[in-house]
C-alpha cells in the first residue's frame, strides 16, 4: 500500500476580470508559453517578479463553458466506473469561487454544468444492461461542524467509514434525482437555508465549506449483477483570507491554531498527495476526512484556484499562489513576457511598498 502511486491533484488557476474599469492590476498571466504561468511582483524586492507554474491558467477572457470543457467534462465518465472525483474552488473571498462553482442562471458555473453533463452522459449509456441511480446531498462544514443543508438540524453529523473503506456522513439526507430539474427543486430551497444562516452570522458563507455530493450507482440488470459506486464532490471552499486573521504577528498559521482548520489541512493533504508521501493527514480535519475516499489514491481531483487581479488583493493573491503552487521561480522584472504585456497596456505592475504587509 505504502509505495502505491497517488493520482495527483490537478491544480489550475482562474483569474477573474477586474470588477471596476481602470483599477490597477498586479497579476500577469501567460497562457501562450509552453507552460502556463502566473506572474506577480515580489514585494520583498521590486526588481523581481514571482512566477508560478500551473497545469492550466484561465485568464479573464475564459468563460465557464471553456473551463468546463477543458478541465472537467472528461472527468464525468469516471464515477460511472466506480471512481470518485472531487472538484473544489480555493481562494480569498471576492476572487470568484462561487461564480466558478455555482455561477448565475445566465452564466451557470461548474455545479449545474456537471449535473447537466452527468445526465447527458447517462442518457447515452446502455440502459438494457445497466440501471443508474443518482442521489444528491448538500452539506456545509462550518467551524469543524458538519451540517445538512437539505434537512437542516443543529447537530454536527458524524463522519464514518464502512467496512469497504467508503466514507459517509451518518444521517445525511440523500435525494434521488433523475434530471437536472429534480436537482434544481432540491438545491434552490437548500441554498436559501444557507443564505438565511449566513445573514444571521455575518460572514458565515465565506467561512464555511459548501459541499454538493452526488452518488452514482450503476447496477447490472443481468446476473452476476455487478454494481459500481462512484461519487462526485463539488466544493465551494471557505475564503482563504481567514487564515491570516491571526493577530498582528502576521501569518504564523502553524502556531495560530488554524482559524479554518479544514482549509489548512487541505493544503497539507494536497501537498502530501502531490509529493507522493506515504502518509496523508486526512484525519486532521473534517473536510479532508470526508474527502478521504475522493482525493488521492486512484481518485481524480481538481483544485480551481481563484484569484482577483486588483492591486488591493495583492497579499491574498500572493498567499493563494504560494498555497496552490509549490513550483515558484523568481524572475527579473524585465522578462520578455512581462515587458510584452506591459507594453500592450494590458497590465500595470506598480511598485509595492511592503507597508501593511506583515509576514
Ligand atoms: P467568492 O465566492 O470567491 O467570494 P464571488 O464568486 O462571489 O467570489 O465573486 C465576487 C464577484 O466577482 C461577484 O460579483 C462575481 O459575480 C464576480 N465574478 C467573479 N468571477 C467572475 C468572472 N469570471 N466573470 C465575471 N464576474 C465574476
Ligand atoms: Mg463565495
Amino acid at each position: 500500500m505504502g509505495d502505491k502511486k497517488q493520482t495527483k491533484v490537478k491544480v489550475v488557476v482562474r483569474v477573474r476580470p477586474q470588477l471596476k474599469e481602470n483599477s490597477k492590476c498586479c497579476v500577469v498571466t501567460n497562457t501562450e508559453c509552453e507552460k502556463p504561468t502566473v506572474e506577480i511582483l515580489n514585494h520583498r524586492n521590486i526588481r523581481e517578479n514571482l512566477l508560478y507554474d500551473f497545469s492550466s491558467v484561465y485568464d479573464e477572457t475564459c468563460g465557464q463553458q471553456y473551463i468546463y470543457n477543458n478541465s472537467i467534462k472528461n472527468l464525468l465518465s469516471k464515477p460511472l466506473n466506480g471512481e470518485n472525483i472531487s472538484i473544489f474552488a480555493y481562494g480569498p473571498t471576492g476572487a470568484g469561487k462561487t461564480h466558478t462553482m455555482l455561477g448565475s442562471p445566465a452564466d451557470p458555473g461548474m455545479i449545474p454544468r456537471v449535473i447537466n453533463g452527468l445526465f447527458q452522459l447517462l442518457s447515452t449509456e446502455d440502459r438494457l444492461q445497466w440501471k443508474y441511480t443518482v442521489t444528491f446531498s448538500y452539506l456545509e462544514i462550518y467551524n469543524e461542524k458538519v451540517q445538512d443543508l437539505l434537512e437542516p438540524a443543529s447537530i454536527d453529523l458524524p463522519i464514518r467509514e464502512d467496512g469497504d473503506r467508503n466514507i459517509f456522513v451518518a444521517g445525511l439526507a440523500e435525494k434521488k434525482i433523475s434530471s437536472f430539474d429534480d436537482f434544481k427543486n432540491y438545491f434552490g430551497p437548500a441554498t436559501n437555508n444557507r443564505t438565511v444562516a449566513a445573514t444571521k452570522l455575518n460572514d458565515r458563507s465565506s467561512r464555511s465549506h459548501s459541499i454538493v455530493m452526488l452518488k452514482i450507482k450503476k447496477s447490472a440488470l443481468m446476473p452476476p449483477k455487478r454494481e459500481y459506486h462512484g461519487k462526485i464532490y463539488l466544493i465551494d471552499l471557505a475564503g482563504s483570507e481567514d487564515n491570516r486573521r491571526t493577530g498582528n504577528q502576521g501569518i504564523r498559521l502553524k502556531e495560530s491554531g488554524a482559524i479554518n482548520k479544514s482549509l489548512f489541512v487541505l493544503g497539507e493533504v494536497v501537498d502530501a498527495i502531490n509529493n507522493n508521501q506515504p502518509r496523508i493527514p486526512y484525519r486532521n480535519s473534517k473536510l479532508t476526512r470526508l474527502l478521504q475516499d475522493s482525493i488521492g489514491g486512484s481518485c481524480h481531483s481538481l483544485m480551481i484556484t481563484n484569484i482577483a487581479p486588483e492591486e488591493h488583493y495583492y497579499y491574498d493573491t500572493y498567499c493563494t499562489l504560494n498555497f496552490a503552487s509549490k513550483s515558484k521561480k523568481i524572475v527579473n522584472t524585465n522578462t520578455a513576457c512581462i515587458k510584452q504585456l506591459q507594453n500592450s497596456g494590458k497590465v500595470f505592475i506598480t511598485s509595492f511598498s511592503s507597508e501593511g504587509i506583515c509576514l
